[in-house]
């Protein structure tokens, strides 16, 4: 490895971590701890085709990384021995401020604890792994990737919300985006498979995992995408409502007195497919459908459908698309999804190729298609580990 950097997600109960060369983006190790301060945690390492699970008692980040560590020793090359240059947190609300990838010191530390206002779920989080890790690896550079950093290039026309001009300028009310790295990496990647340079195409990538968003990539640049203020608006995911008129927020407190914490968790973590079928795992669902569940048919024609009006809002806002990329959980592995959310832009210039999209592409569209089609596996880690070296060998 000639740019080792380990990379570490940490949420509120999980911390994921891999060693990935920032130049080959080629991943040795990786792992994941879930359920952090509960009593039975769970560690999974992978090192290469060796995979180990361990369950105890991971109280806090603290211990978390203390934990990887030891997995490091026992599995793979110790991290104290593995030339590291670095190591990238994800960050998920940078806000207006960081717009690029930066090496965290306190100022910065400090920058991100405000930004929790935005992001509460997760800023508060992310700021926990990293303030663990400068105390565990005091020489390294810490380096902070922020999720929506890769839409800073968003114009106003698509960021600005037609709300009261103090909420936009005290309050930071305006359209941020998320899931910038694998928006940022996938459209590249896309541009690659057309044979292109990134510079020269319009792509739409449509990244559907848990969390789902939709952005409209112009030559190269963010200029518009699905998630807004909050991962919340957009299309319908596992859990959260996407789009709604905000003013149910307001009927529903009013008719059940619901506080707005209370309505806050309803869209964020009882809405979407689960409210609709009863079920998060796009497989699960998919299988209920086929069985004939109208509940869960009927949720992912919606589903589908709120990408099919995204995607040909964005074929507009482009002014035409080279390429259509779908990323993520659901993206690259649900042919019924992409399917769904295709069908009748035939006249937008989608012409489907039924049999690759079953065999998962990657080009899924027809030969003569003006729009390429494509399943594109996203590398959020990769593109940190990526952006951090670019980061400090400038
Ligand atoms: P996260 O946002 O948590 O990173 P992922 O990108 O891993 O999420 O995507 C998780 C989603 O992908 C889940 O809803 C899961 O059901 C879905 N998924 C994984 N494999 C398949 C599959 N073969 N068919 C349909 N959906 C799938």
């Amino acid at each position: 490895m000639s740019a080792p950097v380990l990379v570490v997600n940490s949420g509120s109960s999980s911390i994921k971590y891999q060693l990935v060369d920032g130049e080959t983006l080629q991943a040795s190790t990786s792992g994941l701890i879930e359920r952090v301060g509960q009593s039975e945690s769970i560690l999974t390492h992978r090192h290469g085709d060796e995979r180990t699970e361990r369950t105890a008692h991971i109280a806090d980040h603290a211990a978390g990384l203390e934990a990887v560590v030891a997995a490091f020793e026992e599995h793979g090359t110790p991290l104290a021995d593995a030339g590291l240059i670095a190591v990238a947190h994800r960050v998920v609300h940078g806000g207006e401020r960081f717009v690029q990838p930066v090496v965290v010191d306190d100022e910065v530390e400090a920058a991100i604890d405000r930004l929790s206002s935005l992001a509460p779920l997760h800023n508060p989080a992310n700021l926990e792994g990293i303030r663990v890790a400068r105390k565990l690896f005091p020489r390294l550079p810490q380096v902070a990737v922020f999720d929506t950093a890769f839409h800073a290039t968003v114009p106003e026309r698509a960021h600005l919300y037609a709300v009261p001009a103090s909420w936009r300028e005290d309050h930071g009310v305006r359209r941020y985006g998320f899931h910038g790295t694998s928006h940022a990496y996938v459209s590249r990647k896309a541009a690659e498979m057309l044979g292109r340079h990134p510079k020269e195409v319009n792509v739409i990538v449509a990244h559907l995992g848990n969390g789902a968003s939709v952005t409209a990539v112009e030559r190269g640049r963010s200029i518009d995408t699905s998630m807004g203020l909050t991962p919340l608006e957009g299309l319908v995911m596992g859990t959260r409502s996407g789009d709604i008129d905000p003013a149910i927020v307001f009927h529903m407190h009013r008719s059940t007195g619901a506080s707005f914490a209370d309505l806050d968790d309803a869209l964020n973590k009882e809405s979407g497919m689960l409210a609709l079928a009863g079920q998060i795992d796009m497989r699960v669902v998919e299988a209920a459908a086929e069985g004939g569940d109208r509940a869960a048919q009927i949720a992912l024609e919606i589903y589908c459908y709120r990408i099919r009006k995204y995607i040909g809002a964005y074929i507009a806002a482009l002014g035409g698309a080279d390429a259509i990329a779908f990323t993520a959980g659901i993206g690259e592995n649900s042919a019924e999804v992409r399917a769904g959310a295709l069908g009748s832009l035939t006249a937008l210039g989608v012409r489907l190729d039924e049999a690759a999209n079953a065999a998962g592409g990657p080009v899924i569209s027809t030969p003569g298609s003006p729009i390429t089609v494509m399943v594109v596996p996203t590398n959020e880690e990769g593109e940190i580990a990526a952006q951090t070296t670019a980061l400090l060998r400038n």
